[in-house]
């Protein structure tokens, strides 16, 4: 088979974008030359080139908003998992153990729909094993990763206070955000004020106050990248109608560019990859076309960023030799849920994204030995997905019209409000992404993912806690009428974070992939994406996805011999 490509990547969303647009200025042969420009192929399961506008029109005309509504299913085609059930293997689990969390499968990946916070992990969640005897330890540390911080949050453009977030947890920054943060909101400065002045709720917390922080977010505070500021429609998740958050479409743009040397084949699903049997490497990677056809193309080296269901998906389904026990296990998410009130006084939701400023003071501490560390974030987004601006207002429409339907509206919507907490979870042996039996039409006939999870007491024990710090908060706000919080202990919704399943370490007895995210048994295959997260900690994973990611294209730099 004639070898066309040097670098295969597998996925084009953030990770795969990002690896593609560095690998895309590189030069083979020590010469730069036109023809010695790397050849890169990207495979993408989804569709290309989505239009905004079209989306963004599909969202407002869809009934249900959910974070898949603007994004069209197409007919006998791969839908992306708007339900976690509509797709996943796991519809005979009881709900604690059903994993929640979804993906877009379209260029771009989820970030199109995600919402674009952009914490860095702190150094203790590195070694969370030495410090807390929690999971594995990363075979890398923070202050290997901190120039890779840096250098993500200017290339996707991250908004943010450097001086407020410096050092926080031991977490310096050598370098500022290339924007600075987006304005908090007047809810952010209301609380902020309560809190200050709550004395019980400072004694709660051994007399430390619970401050807000700015979130550092993927979207712009000024023009930036030829994109332009976030216009405040609060519809990040999920979409962004004038293109001010981030998304990978972005990257795969500037990596396909006709300067360069990359391809992208969209509706093209993996379906495995294959070893040369002479030399041992990784030879060729195999697709299907939507058109149920089967292809087969050969490289030098692979990279899979398909995320942390299909990367393990494709391994397993290419039964390579070796047989790492731990594709696809220790599968894990951020456990979520939500606190919602009236408050006394307006609050003004629905202007700017849906949050701009949280606390952090639970992210780290001696008490991880015992239970789970938690951030909390503040939204401006109304009763967030509890209590849905939607489900107020036909509330309100129903009981009442004309000068009461008025005040009432004036009342309650002004004054909406709910705080939400992202919780770290263990990585556990028996989480696991295995091939279900099952096939459906939709996959052509590829097995659906089959998923075994659950989320275990370390976390479960941790909500009474958290409910009751999320309690304390609200009551500052004096609020008109119950406080809403989860309905019991175990009640937990998916952050759309996708973790663990081909985890980094030191070796091939404890991890999938090396420091480097480097296969142990093939050199010449790289994963991408949170899938090589041995932990997770408080940091929602995209900017540490992207980190990676273009420490991954320098580790191929030097391994090919490239120049740029
Ligand atoms: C609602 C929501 C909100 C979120 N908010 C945040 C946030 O605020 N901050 C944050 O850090 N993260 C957030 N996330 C998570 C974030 O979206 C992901 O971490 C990130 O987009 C993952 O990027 P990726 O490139 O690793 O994977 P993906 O974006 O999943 O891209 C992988 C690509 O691979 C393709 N693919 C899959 N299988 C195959 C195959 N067999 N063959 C070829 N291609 C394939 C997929 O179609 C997809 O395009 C959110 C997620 C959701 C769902």
């Amino acid at each position: 088979m004639e070898k066309k490509y040097d670098v295969i990547i597998v996925g084009a969303g953030i990770s795969g974008g990002l690896i593609a647009s560095r690998l895309s200025k590189l030069y083979k042969n020590n010469q730069k030359s036109e023809k010695n420009k790397l050849r890169v192929l990207i495979l993408e399961a989804g569709e290309d080139r989505s239009n905004r506008p079209e989306l963004v029109e599909t969202y407002l005309n869809a009934a249900n908003k959910s974070p898949g509504s603007p994004y069209k299913i197409p007919v006998n085609m791969a839908p992306s998992p708007d339900g976690a059930n509509d797709y996943y293997d796991q519809s005979e689990a009881h709900d604690n153990n059903q994993f929640k969390s979804t993906y877009e499968r379209r260029v771009g990946g989820s970030t199109w729909h995600w919402l674009g916070n952009c914490p860095r992990l702190l150094p203790s969640d590195f070694k969370s094993n030495k410090l807390y005897g929690l999971g594995e330890d990363w075979p890398i540390t923070y202050d290997d990763l901190e120039p890779w911080y840096c250098e993500a949050e200017h290339e996707i453009g991250v908004s943010g206070d450097h001086d407020e977030l410096n050092h926080s947890f031991g977490a310096f920054r050598t370098r500022p955000f290339p924007m600075h943060r987006i304005w908090p909101s007047y809810s952010d400065i209301q609380i902020s004020k309560v809190l200050k002045n709550a004395d019980d709720t400072h004694k709660a917390y051994n007399d430390l106050p619970l401050v807000l922080v700015n979130t550092p977010q993927a979207r712009n505070s000024q023009p930036y990248n030829e994109r332009p500021v976030c216009t405040g429609n609060s519809s990040c998740v999920p979409i962004c109608p004038v293109g001010a958050k981030y998304d990978a479409t972005i990257h795969i743009e500037k990596a396909t560019d006709k300067k360069n040397r990359v391809d992208l084949i969209s509706k093209a699903v993996v379906t495995g990859i294959q070893v040369d049997p002479e030399t041992g490497k990784i030879a060729t990677v195999s697709y299907k076309s939507w058109d149920d056809k089967e292809h087969i193309v050969a490289a030098d080296l692979f990279v899979l960023a398909a995320n942390g269901i299909e990367t393990p998906k494709i391994l397993l389904m290419s039964r390579l030799p070796g047989n790492n026990d731990h594709i696809g296990r220790y599968l894990m998410d951020h456990p979520q849920g939500e606190g919602v009130c009236f408050s006394r006084e307006p609050l003004f939701p629905f202007r700017g994204p849906p949050t701009t400023s949280g606390i952090d003071k639970f992210r780290d501490g001696a008490f991880r030995k015992d239970s789970c560390a938690f951030r909390l974030s503040m939204g401006n987004d109304g009763g967030g997905r509890t209590l849905t601006s939607g489900a107020v207002l036909n509330e309100i429409v129903a009981d009442s019209f004309g000068s009461k339907l008025k005040s009432e509206l004036n009342q309650k919507l002004t004054r909406l409000f709910r705080i939400s907490f992202l919780a770290e979870m263990r990585p556990l042996y028996n989480n696991r992404v295995t091939l279900s039996p099952k096939t459906e039409k939709f996959t052509l006939g590829i097995p659906v993912p089959k998923i075994d999870f659950t989320v275990d007491g370390y976390t479960m024990n941790s909500f009474e806690k958290i409910s009751a710090v999320m309690q304390s908060i609200l009551k500052t706000l004096n609020p008109v009428g119950d406080i809403l919080l989860p309905n019991n202990q175990s009640e937990h919704k998916g952050a759309g974070h996708i973790m663990g399943t081909c985890r980094m370490g030191t070796n091939k007895t404890n991890s999938v992939v090396d420091r480097e995210c480097r296969s142990h048994e093939h050199p010449n295959l790289f994963i991408g994406g949170s899938s090589v997260f041995p932990t997770v900690g408080t940091a929602n994973p995209t900017l540490t996805v992207a980190a990676l990611s273009l420490r991954i294209a320098d580790s191929i730099k030097k391994q090919l011999k490239l120049i740029s």
